[in-house]
């Protein structure tokens, strides 16, 4: 729905998984020297056979959980096919028909409601390595480490209506994931590609946005941008931008993909996995307790006014030395 601002935005976040081993195979995720950690299988060798690692759908159904998401009881991997150096075996594999969880929500602090519209696992691409300014040739290196490392994506319905609500979300994702300890903020990643539309235009991407901050960056530009043609009475067209992160502006990086163009088929050499309904609510028992639940027990018990309680219960390490002193003085007392 468009509001009063006419801005719509929905968010696709990309978050590395802090599991030992990749996705499909036992490279490690953490390698020193460049194309040390790779092997036939998260090199598409032919031949070779993924194994799916049960720690990283263990965490990713945790993710789909705290999100308050469905958790389909059969589900299985797509190949979305594209050409480019960064993939080797010229297909990703990642969920398309039936990811891990669909229809979630999350409440930001306004109260308001955000639509979860999937989270699903996927495999990370390899790294590149651009040289431009080393010597006098401009060429690019290709990093195999990363491919295979497990992801997970939370997609987001477009019912962000300003830059700061979607920064409010993503600070709401980080906290959720430390308090699930399956992302190491020191060396994983949190990317985000943001859609954003103005008054019921066309959709604009904008890719690969590393970081809070930058995210709200993209999509301040990008709104002024789309706001600013349309008052010059220029077409917004369907396309997917770029980030600068060093002047803050977004630039056209080429035509908007379509699913079409992908032709997703279903991954022939892992099968379908089931899970049963005692097992998802076994999972949802043993979540621990979240943010908002902390938060709302912190007021109750140790009478803390609700402001002081978020900002406590939204950092997991605060909110946890917060308590064992707070315990420690009432034992005292
Ligand atoms: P794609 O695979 O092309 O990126 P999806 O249908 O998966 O397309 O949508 C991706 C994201 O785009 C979702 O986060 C969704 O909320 C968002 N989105 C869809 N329509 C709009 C819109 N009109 N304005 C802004 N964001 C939108
Ligand atoms: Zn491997
Ligand atoms: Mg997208």
């Amino acid at each position: 729905m468009v509001g009063k601002e006419g801005v719509m935005i929905g968010l696709e976040c990309h978050v590395q998984l802090n599991t030992d081993s990749k996705l499909f195979c036992g490279c490690p995720t953490k390698a020193g020297d460049p194309n040390t950690a790779c092997c036939p299988i998260c090199l598409g060798h032919p031949g070779s056979k993924p194994v799916l690692n049960a720690k990283a759908l263990d965490y990713t159904m945790k993710v789909a959980l705290a999100f308050n998401c469905e958790i389909n009881q059969q589900f299985f991997f797509s190949r979305k096919t594209y050409f480019y150096p960064d993939m080797s075996k010229n297909f990703q594999i990642t969920q398309y028909e039936i990811p891990v969880g669909l229809k979630g929500y999350i409440v930001l602090s306004s109260g308001k409601k955000i639509g979860i519209t999937r989270v699903h696992l996927e495999e990370d691409p390899a790294a590149l390595v651009h040289t431009s300014g080393m010597g006098s040739s401009n060429f690019s290196l290709v990093d195999y480490n990363r491919s295979g490392i497990p992801l997970v994506e939370i997609v987001t319905d477009p019912d962000f209506e300003s830059p700061g609500e979607a920064r409010e979300f993503l600070e709401q994702l980080t906290t959720i994931l430390a308090y699930l300890k399956v992302f190491s903020p020191t060396t994983g990643t949190l990317k985000a590609d943001c859609n954003v539309s103005v008054y019921g235009n066309n959709r604009v991407e904008v890719k690969n946005v590393t970081g809070k901050k930058a995210v709200e960056k993209a999509l301040s530009f990008e709104i002024a941008r789309q706001k600013n043609m349309l008052l010059n009475e220029k077409e917004i067209v369907m396309e997917t931008r770029a980030f600068d992160e060093t002047t803050f502006t977004t630039k056209a990086s080429r035509s908007k993909e379509t699913e079409a163009d992908y032709g997703y088929i279903f991954e022939p050499d892992l099968t379908a996995f089931r899970i049963s309904r005692e097992e998802i609510e076994g999972m949802k028992k043993a979540l621990p307790e979240l943010h908002s639940a902390k938060s709302k027990r912190f007021v109750e018990e140790f009478g803390l006014d609700e402001y002081t309680s978020n900002v406590l219960a939204n950092n997991f390490s605060l909110g946890n030395i917060f308590e064992e002193v707070a315990n420690c003085k009432q034992k005292r007392a």
